[in-house]
């Protein structure tokens, strides 16, 4: 039996949290140090040497030797760089445990190897990392020891965001003053600051590391690029909230104890609806330490996957034909005494408040579709969005029956006078309870569903951090509250003022709202009648993070110049372009080094096996047949990795834009072309002769 533990006991005990703070800081500097938390004023220099030193002393206590600024580059993960807390030897050859305030505030990280998209020449090599107070230092354990890591912005040397965290803030800085113009203009005087809250469920796949390190492919890209489907796939839908596997069991309890300890509330788990695929999300957080909790959560997956001898797979399409792996963004606004202004109470038609906000989200998803369906872009995702599982790529929000009629109701008779109530679902069993019914059933396949107080943006992709997504939420939202707070403040009639922008809102923006199967074909054309946008790769969706209207928004809430963004779509077309590239030489190294091989061994074989047989006087047609085909399969195979080659070389001749689209019209159709005689040929070739292990034994041998 391991070890037992009280959750209570362990739970942030490497977080240097408000706790720890009131305890080891002098009363005025904790003080000092809420007040910048609130965006109040700055920390003086003094004070941050104060904290310096306390978080140094605490962290020294749990056995760190080295702190880092911990951020967060445009490459998808985290980045940091270590220092240890000693100093320059004394003359008695000793040496101190040191820590300064500015070493605390500020790191210097060389910023010329991160990706820039054109913001700064490699000569230009100056970046710096700033700390993001409003999310708690922790202390990480790993092989190297302990180490204090603070959570940083990085910034180039002219101040311009070369990071996902440094948006994020000024996007909850625009939303919270936008949001409280709303609030104040509803009545209420006393909320002070609005933030947005977010709840990121993580999926992913677990497969065995012996076999992972016989496949290229999933140690160059993270997916499988080739492999024929097993006998059985997803299709008796057993491994949905299936009982977990030991093995699994024993990964995930060591996850949660590491996540527990970092502060992270990982709170449900389940298998999900792939096989060998799984789910765990925390509770929800402020939307920047949910972002944080979000990379440590990915981190700490992927090293104690390694230590039970497993590998964890973010990758949003590891294998072909079973489900991908997304990530939930669950988003709500909440004020600092309590109010969550997405919570439409019980009679959400007598809920002004709500019904104003609702009306302003429906009018930003409606106008910003496009760079919603951007922030969620990335190179996995594109197999995922648009490809009949998850949600599909046209942006559409989903109400739920309660809601829908208060809307019709709305933009129908100009008031809306009733809300359907819940009711009792019948348990027909004389021992069971009758249980309480939510106002509204679960829609699986929207992109952005209501689900009771929240929406769940659930487009964003497994290995994708979340900050753009709520970059975006949080900027387009504000924008909406703007548009509206400017045309109600000062009416003399507030209340009709109110209510006629509500039926304004609803009637304009009505056509994103859509309750049905995201996942029909008749959506598709529904929705292109409806005049909304269907975005079908990420290299398409690019564009808008640069249209006129995008530009202008976020500089108006200064949250994005237009140098920052073009930097993101050069950013995002380079990530495109290098993940197709290593993706299609993986290909033509697995089939030139090992299937081509292999495949020539069994026919040897194969063919040596029909002489013997017929040379005894028996039949050999089927043997025959067999090595006539796949010899064919063989020849095809041929010609598509030499065709894949040329298509890779004639890639390297573009750059930007021009080249990912080359990547995704051209490279990619070479690479199903060379894919479709190797899966076909895997299928009737000797299991003994395969060069690495199969998609049966990778899912279900775990
Ligand atoms: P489901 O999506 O299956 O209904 P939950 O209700 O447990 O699951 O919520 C999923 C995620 O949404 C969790 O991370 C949860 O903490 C988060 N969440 C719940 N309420 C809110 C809220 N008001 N704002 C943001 N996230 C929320
Ligand atoms: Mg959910």
């Amino acid at each position: 039996m391991s070890e037992r533990f009280n959750v209570a006991d362990i739970f942030g005990e490497n977080v240097f949290n408000d706790t720890i703070m009131k305890e080891r800081l002098p009363k005025n500097v904790y003080k000092n140090l809420k007040l910048t938390m609130e965006g109040v004023q700055e920390l003086s220099l003094a004070d941050a040497d104060v904290i310096a030193n306390a978080m140094k002393d605490w962290a020294i206590e749990k056995g760190a030797t080295h702190y880092t600024h911990w951020f967060q580059p445009l490459t998808g993960t985290t980045a940091e760089k270590h220092d240890s807390f000693i100093s320059a030897p004394k003359s008695d050859g000793k040496v101190l445990m040191e820590f300064s305030g500015k070493e605390l505030i500020k790191g210097e990280p060389d910023a010329s190897s991160f990706p820039s998209g054109g913001l700064r020449a490699t000569f230009e090599a100056r970046g710096y990392t700033a700390w993001d107070c409003t999310s708690p230092a922790f202390v990480r354990e790993g092989a190297q020891g302990a180490t204090l890591c603070i959570p940083t912005a990085f910034c180039s040397y002219t101040g311009e965001a070369l990071d996902q965290k440094t948006p994020l803030l000024r996007s909850m800085d625009a939303i919270n003053e936008q949001a409280l113009r709303i609030l104040r203009l509803m009545g209420n005087t006393t909320s002070k600051k609005v933030t947005p809250s977010v709840g990121a469920e993580q999926e992913y796949f677990i497969v065995d590391r012996e076999k992972y390190l016989q496949r290229k492919d999933l140690i160059f890209s993270g997916r499988t690029l080739f492999g024929a489907m097993p006998p059985k796939g997803q299709e008796l839908d057993d491994h949905y909230f299936g009982s977990i596997r030991e093995r699994i069991a024993a990964f995930m309890k060591d996850v949660n104890e590491e996540l527990w300890k970092l502060g992270v509330s990982a709170k449900t788990q389940h298998n999900e609806v792939a096989p060998a695929q799984h789910e765990l999300a925390p509770i929800y957080a402020q939307c920047n330490i949910a972002t944080d909790n979000n990379q440590l959560m990915m981190e700490v997956m992927k090293k104690v996957a390694y230590r039970h001898g497993l590998v964890c797979l973010l990758h949003e399409k590891p294998f072909a034909g079973v489900n991908g792996s997304g990530k939930h963004n669950n988003w709500s606004i909440t004020t600092d005494d309590g109010i969550n202004m997405l919570d439409p109470g019980k009679t959400p038609h007598e809920n002004f408040q709500f019904l104003l906000v609702l009306g302003a989200i429906m009018k930003a998803v409606d106008k910003h579709a496009d760079l919603l369906r951007e922030s969620a872009s990335d190179v996995g995702n594109d197999h995922r969005l648009g490809a009949n599982e998850a949600p599909p790529a046209i942006i559409s929000m989903f109400l739920g029956e309660q809601l829908e009629d208060v809307v019709m109701q709305l933009i129908d008779k100009g008031d809306a006078t009733s809300s359907i109530q819940k009711g009792k679902l019948k348990t027909g069993a004389s021992t069971l309870p009758d249980l309480n019914k939510d106002a509204t059933d679960r829609n699986r396949t929207s992109p952005f569903a209501f689900t009771g107080n929240k929406f769940e943006f659930r487009m964003v992709g497994s290995s994708d951090s979340i900050a753009p997504a709520n970059v975006v939420l949080n900027t387009i939202v504000a924008e909406s509250f703007k548009e509206i707070a400017d045309e109600l403040e000062g009416s003399e009639d507030m209340q009709m003022a109110v209510h006629d922008m509500i039926k304004k809102l609803f009637t304009d923006h009505h056509r994103v709202v859509f309750n049905g199967n995201g996942y029909s074909d008749e959506w598709v054309a529904e929705a292109e009648r409806r005049g909304l946008p269907n975005i079908k790769s990420m290299v398409e969706a690019v564009g808008s993070l640069v249209k006129p209207e995008t530009v202008k928004m976020f500089e108006g809430f200064g949250v994005f110049t237009e140098a920052e963004l073009k930097s993101r779509a050069e950013i995002k077309y380079e990530a495109y372009s290098k993940a197709i590239n290593i993706e299609a030489k993986t290909m033509i190294d697995m089939a030139g080094k090992e299937i081509i091989p292999a495949i020539i061994s069994y026919t040897t074989e194969l063919a040596n096996s029909v002489l013997s047989v017929k040379e005894a006087g028996a039949d050999a047609s089927v043997q025959a047949d067999i090595l006539t085909e796949v010899s064919g399969y063989l020849k095809e195979m041929k010609a598509a990795s030499a065709k894949l080659a040329e298509t890779v070389a004639t890639a390297a001749t573009f750059e930007g834009k021009a080249q990912a689209e080359y990547f995704r019209d051209t490279v990619k159709v070479a690479m199903d072309e060379l894919r479709a005689p190797v899966d076909k040929a895997e299928m009737i070739v000797d299991k003994e002769f395969w060069p690495f292990p199969s998609y049966s034994e990778l899912l279900f041998e775990v």
